[in-house]
């Protein structure tokens, strides 16, 4: 382990000088709580659940063990179609960062270690092609994974160490059947990586089966956050009118706000379009060269406004993204922590903002208590919340009567998985 008395540097923790050189070109000057944590058991080869918040550096914290490995290993490597490196993602978008990301921590390494990232909604013909002659790493999303394996382009029973970033959403049921699927192919014997900034209890008792002996680090703390949460309470019907008020009033750089379904993207768009705000939209039923070209333009700057679904909740990597807003609350706690986790990354300070009307009171105190925090209920100047409504928002919670023409009970429905 780490002497935490050391000054906290990369080559303190066992990293080889190759890779150190590398990260002082990426301005990675010194470890993050994370880094530091589980860097060297990974190196030292044990299973770990490694928890900590969004934008703490996980990616780094298990790419940069394993590329040692690889770099270290004396077996010949990448015979056949084998890969022995496997990082699963739940989203395509992140499958790519990922990649680019431990590409870019083995950039000076790239003759000897080759890094493929494999997700649907592209053709699958160049993927094949990258992966001739097998490779070392895959980051890769469950069904694209699956399909290469069963066309023979790749074959999974030489796997050494097996990821699951964004664990306890691949862990979720959504992904059940795929994931069975690709861990019956792998061998018993590997190294296994859990990473998320969530971890609920139902996925850590799921977990357990996956891991063997494994180092439990969990670092998520709201001191450690740059990100501040508010939460504004807002009269039904007036949620759109306020979210235009604050994008004009605060002229973000750019804003990311969410909805819950894909049809309500397009339609708040158009709603702030009447309102005079251009916003694009993400979402599972764009195409993936759309869904590319957005989040890019995105990125840098070009599109300010970007109205989405959970498909951008997890793991993206915005750089110095202002504001998250949440226009509808997302319906699981952790998706909560997710979604405003895509700002305030790195160490920057960020901002996450809920709207809440009447019918989203009781689900925001769930949020809160599920990830232990407690905000103050604020309201927008203009916007004030009417006599007949503001009860449910100051007074402790009891069982409140639904207003008039609010009686229909919203079914929760399991979050459905949108890739
Ligand atoms: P991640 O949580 O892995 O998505 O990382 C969040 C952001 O932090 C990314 O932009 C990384 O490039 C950056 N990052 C990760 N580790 C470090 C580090 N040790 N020093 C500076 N930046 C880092």
């Amino acid at each position: 382990m780490t002497d935490n008395t050391q000054q906290a540097t990369f080559a303190n923790l066992g990293l080889i000088p190759t890779l150190v050189e590398r990260l002082v070109e990426l301005e990675y000057h010194q470890p993050t709580p994370i880094q530091l944590q589980a860097i060297p058991h990974i190196l030292a080869g044990k299973d770990m659940v490694g928890g900590a918040n969004t934008g703490s550096g996980k990616t780094a914290a298990f790419a940069l063990p394993i590329l040692q490995q690889i770099l270290q290993q004396d077996t010949p490597r990448r015979r056949g179609n084998f890969v022995s490196h496997l990082i699963l993602v739940p989203t395509r978008e992140l499958a790519a960062q990922v990649a680019s990301n431990v590409k870019s921590y083995s950039y000076h390494l790239r003759e000897q270690i080759k890094t493929v990232a494999v997700f649907g909604g592209v053709s699958v013909n160049p993927q094949m092609q990258l992966l001739r002659g097998g490779c070392d790493i895959i980051v890769a999303t469950p069904g694209r994974l699956l399909d290469l394996v069963s066309s023979n382009a790749i074959k999974l029973d030489r796997v050494k160490t097996l990821v699951l970033d964004e664990a306890d959403r691949m862990l979720s049921l959504g992904f059940t059947e795929e994931l069975n699927n690709i861990l019956a192919l792998l061998p018993e014997q590997k190294q296994t990586l859990l990473f998320s900034a969530t971890f609920p209890d139902k996925v850590t008792t799921l977990a357990k089966h996956l891991l063997s002996d494994p180092v439990d680090v969990q670092l998520q703390s709201a001191e450690e956050s740059t990100l501040v949460q508010r939460v504004f309470s807002v009269n039904k019907g007036e949620k759109t009118a306020v979210l235009a008020h604050l994008i004009k009033q605060h002229q973000w750089r750019q804003t990311l706000i969410f909805v819950n379904a894909k049809n309500a993207c397009n339609h708040l768009a158009q709603k702030l379009s009447k309102r005079g705000i251009t916003a694009e939209v993400f979402h599972g039923d764009k195409g993936q060269g759309a869904r590319t070209r957005v989040l890019d333009g995105f990125k840098s700057g070009e599109i300010q406004v970007l109205i989405a679904t959970d498909i951008a909740a997890r793991g993206l990597d915005i750089e110095k993204l202002p504001v998250v807003i949440n226009f509808d609350l997302p319906r699981s706690p952790a998706d909560y922590m997710h979604r405003i986790g895509r700002s305030g990354r790195a160490g920057e300070v960020g901002l996450g903002l809920s709207l809440i009307d009447y019918d989203d009171y009781h689900h925001f105190k769930v949020i809160e208590k599920k990830n232990k925090f407690r905000l103050e209920r604020e309201q927008v100047a203009g916007f004030e919340v009417d006599d007949d409504q503001s009860e449910a928002y100051f007074l402790p919670m009891r069982p409140q009567p639904a207003p008039a023409g609010t009686g229909k009970k919203k079914k929760k429905k399991r979050n459905q998985l949108e890739m």
